[in-house]
């Protein structure tokens, strides 16, 4: 019986396959013509970034990007999962991911994230797509404290996601681990409130902003990280689609909440660190 690690990794196999066959670069071409072999015969993919959702079959929608990579107009792409959970039974399967995104469109970059919901049917020849709905993060993303007073903004995809179990975060935040998201660099930035800004550093740790008013911890600078800002992922208004994808300080992890069995990279000190 093949496990369920083994129908994982086939899975994560596939949708690694349709970002490849979707992404290029600088003077090369898409192959998309490979996507028809990942995707079922009738399975959909539907686009549901705007008002309307827009649904295609593979066919329809190879078409219009072809077009835009013939007319010169988009030569560079890359689309990437940045995190993703799968779910199964049987001949059956889910996989929710978070995704990024950049290109060259008409000599412009352009970049972006979202979040892609893909469903998986297992079939004689493997597992294949049987459809792929996908909607991306609005930007700038916005968040900011529990009294209001201090407010900011994230003007591009956020790079990545970790949970802190070292006992600083502990305190700071009440919980077991605390969840940051990293901004790319130069994209953060305090719109509302600056002078309300209190900040702990410890000797030997990086910065812990917080609001003076109402005490809610809002982000961390550390500058010897290479992702130094850590924004505290529950300040933001809305979902920032992107997931945690390591633990650190799991050394000093709570006793009274074991880490959820989640399949993330532990590290028992900083992720920063060289692991022994
Ligand atoms: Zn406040
Ligand atoms: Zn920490």
């Amino acid at each position: 019986m093949t496990s369920f690690d083994d129908h994982a990794r086939a899975i994560k196999r596939l949708l690694d396959a349709f970002f490849g066959a979707v992404s290029f670069e600088a003077g090369s071409a898409p192959t998309y013509e490979r996507l028809p072999d990942l995707v079922m015969p009738g399975g959909l993919l539907i686009k549901n970034t705007g008002d309307t959702p827009e649904v295609a079959t593979v066919d329809g929608f190879i078409e219009p990007r072809q077009a835009l990579v013939d007319s010169g107009e988009l030569t560079e792409f890359a689309e990437f999962e940045t995190h993703g959970n799968t779910e199964l039974f049987g001949q059956v399967a889910q996989r929710l991911s978070t995704y990024g995104k950049r290109g060259v469109s008409g000599g412009a970059a352009f970049e972006g994230a979202g979040v892609i919901s893909t469903q998986f049917v297992l079939t004689p020849a493997g597992w294949r797509i049987s459809s792929m709905a996908w909607d991306d993060v609005r930007l700038p993303l916005t968040g900011g404290c529990n009294c209001g007073a201090v407010r900011y903004e994230v003007s591009a995809p956020l790079v990545g996601a970790s949970y802190c179990h070292c006992r600083r975060c502990q305190r700071r935040s009440g919980a077991a681990a605390s969840p940051s998201a990293h901004p790319a660099p130069g994209s953060f930035r305090i719109v509302a409130g600056e002078d309300r800004l209190r900040v702990w550093k410890p000797e030997d740790g990086g910065e812990k902003w917080f609001c003076g008013e109402c005490g809610s911890a809002l982000f961390g600078n550390n500058p010897s990280h290479a992702d130094p800002i850590g924004i505290r992922m529950g300040t933001f208004d809305e979902d920032p689609a992107v997931r945690p994808t390591a633990r650190q300080f799991v050394s000093s992890a709570a006793p009274w909440e074991p880490i959820p069995k989640d399949g993330l990279p532990r590290h028992e000190q900083s992720r920063h660190a060289a692991q022994p």
